[in-house]
C-alpha cells in the first residue's frame, strides 16, 4: 500500500515494557491489542485495498464522499481486526480517514456524545 495507507500512516513508536508484554500475548493469539505497536494492522481487510478508498481527497464533498465512505465501511464490515482498529483510532483521536468502520464524522459524533454524557454524569454527581 502507499504511504497514506491507514495502516501505515501513524508513526511507529517503540513499545513500552507494558506493551511488550501485551505484544507477547498478541503473538500467541495472533491479534494485538497493543495500540503502540499495532500488530493487528497486518491482518486488516484493507491490506490490499487502495488507500484512497479510506481517505478523502482534497475537496471531496456530498454524494461522492458518502459513496466512498460507504464502500470503505463495507470493507471494514468483515474485517477481523475491526475492534482493534476502531479502538486505536478513537484512542489516538485519529482525525482523518475511515478506521474500524467509522468515518471522521462518525468518530467526531461519538466523541461529542461521550463528552456530553461524561459532563452530565459529573454534574449529577455534584447534586
Ligand atoms: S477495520 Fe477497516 S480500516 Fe481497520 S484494518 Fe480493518 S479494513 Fe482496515
Amino acid at each position: 500500500m502507499s504511504d497514506t495507507d491507514p495502516m501505515t500512516s501513524v508513526p511507529a513508536r517503540a513499545p513500552s515494557t507494558a506493551s511488550a508484554s501485551r505484544r507477547e500475548n498478541s503473538l500467541r493469539t495472533g491479534l494485538s491489542t497493543d495500540r503502540d505497536y499495532g500488530d493487528w494492522r497486518i491482518l486488516g481487510s484493507c491490506r490490499n485495498v487502495e488507500s484512497s478508498l479510506f481517505f478523502s481527497p482534497e475537496g471531496e464533498r456530498g454524494r461522492d464522499r458518502a459513496r466512498r465512505e460507504a464502500h470503505a465501511k463495507r470493507v471494514c464490515q468483515d474485517c477481523r481486526v475491526l475492534i482493534e482498529c476502531r479502538e486505536y483510532a478513537l484512542a489516538v483521536a485519529e482525525p482523518y480517514g475511515t478506521w474500524g468502520g467509522m468515518s471522521e464524522a462518525d468518530r467526531r459524533r461519538r466523541t461529542h456524545r461521550r463528552r456530553r454524557r461524561d459532563a452530565r454524569t459529573s454534574a449529577e454527581r455534584l447534586l
